[in-house]
């Protein structure tokens, strides 16, 4: 059994999936995805290869310290030195995956301050549990071995503002505030500012989106692999809220 980060390999993903070897294992399609897939024995030994959390608390200690240091301004800008680049060439341990907004002043890898091949980020305008970014989430959680996924929000949410707002919009921008809707209105008649209402409750159902519409991601929870946190991102401060 190949395993990484104490997980399982494409076989067992496979059968996880339930997806048969005469469908997708000697497919085109399949070489080319899981070409890549890493091998613990491919991995360089070198002073820099830091051992990987193997646990989803771990992995949110090592989230939490990283943002902890970008507030701080001690960023050590950790593994992205050129042998970093080089081992990560030959295959990828992420130990955490994040859901974040695509918004430009919200980049997990500097508010974590992460380097290459830390972290498997996923990231869509209001941070919404896609079809796309469940899939994208099952990969870097059952196949990788992230054993953590932070839904990570943040203040000023303009997707978010616009599902509060509820009034048409161009183009396909509709399409994502739609799949925030339903957690506006949990906290719409709620006290307080329904802005900032919305952003938190927009984080627990995407959260909840991700376990409930993924049997991957529910079996992996199950057997204590996988962790779903979430996590509000201050603008002004660079402070992550951890909410679960
Ligand atoms: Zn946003």
């Amino acid at each position: 059994m190949s395993k990484i980060n104490g997980f399982v390999g494409r076989r067992n993903f496979l059968k996880l999936a339930g997806v048969g070897s005469v469908t997708v294992g000697a497919s085109a399609v399949g070489s080319v995805l899981w070409q890549r897939e890493p091998a613990i024995a491919q991995k360089p030994a070198t002073t820099e290869t830091k051992p990987q959390p193997v646990n989803p608390q771990a992995a949110l200690a090592r989230l939490i310290e990283g943002n902890k240091r970008f507030v701080e301004g001690k960023r050590l800008n950790p593994n992205q030195s050129r042998l970093r680049l080089q081992e990560t060439a030959v295959a990828q341990y992420p130990f955490a995956a994040i859901l974040g907004c695509a918004d430009s002043r919200v980049p997990a890898e500097i508010v974590f301050d992460q380097g290459l091949g830390d972290l498997f980020v996923v990231r869509v305008a209001g941070n919404v549990a896609s079809q796309t970014a469940i899939g994208s989430l099952e990969f870097a959680t059952a196949v990788l071995g992230a054993q953590l996924i932070m839904v990570l929000g943040h203040a000023r949410c303009g997707a978010v503002v616009a599902a509060t707002k509820g009034e048409p919009l161009p183009g396909r921008i509709g399409v994502f505030v739609e799949e925030i809707k339903p957690a506006v209105e949990r906290v719409r008649n709620k006290t307080g500012d329904l802005e900032e209402n919305s952003i938190i409750a927009n984080v627990q159902y995407q959260a909840e989106k991700l376990g409930e519409s993924s049997t991957i991601l529910r079996g992996l929870i199950k057997e204590g692999k996988l962790k779903i946190a979430g996590g509000r991102y201050d603008l002004a401060s660079g402070k992550v809220s951890f909410l679960t």
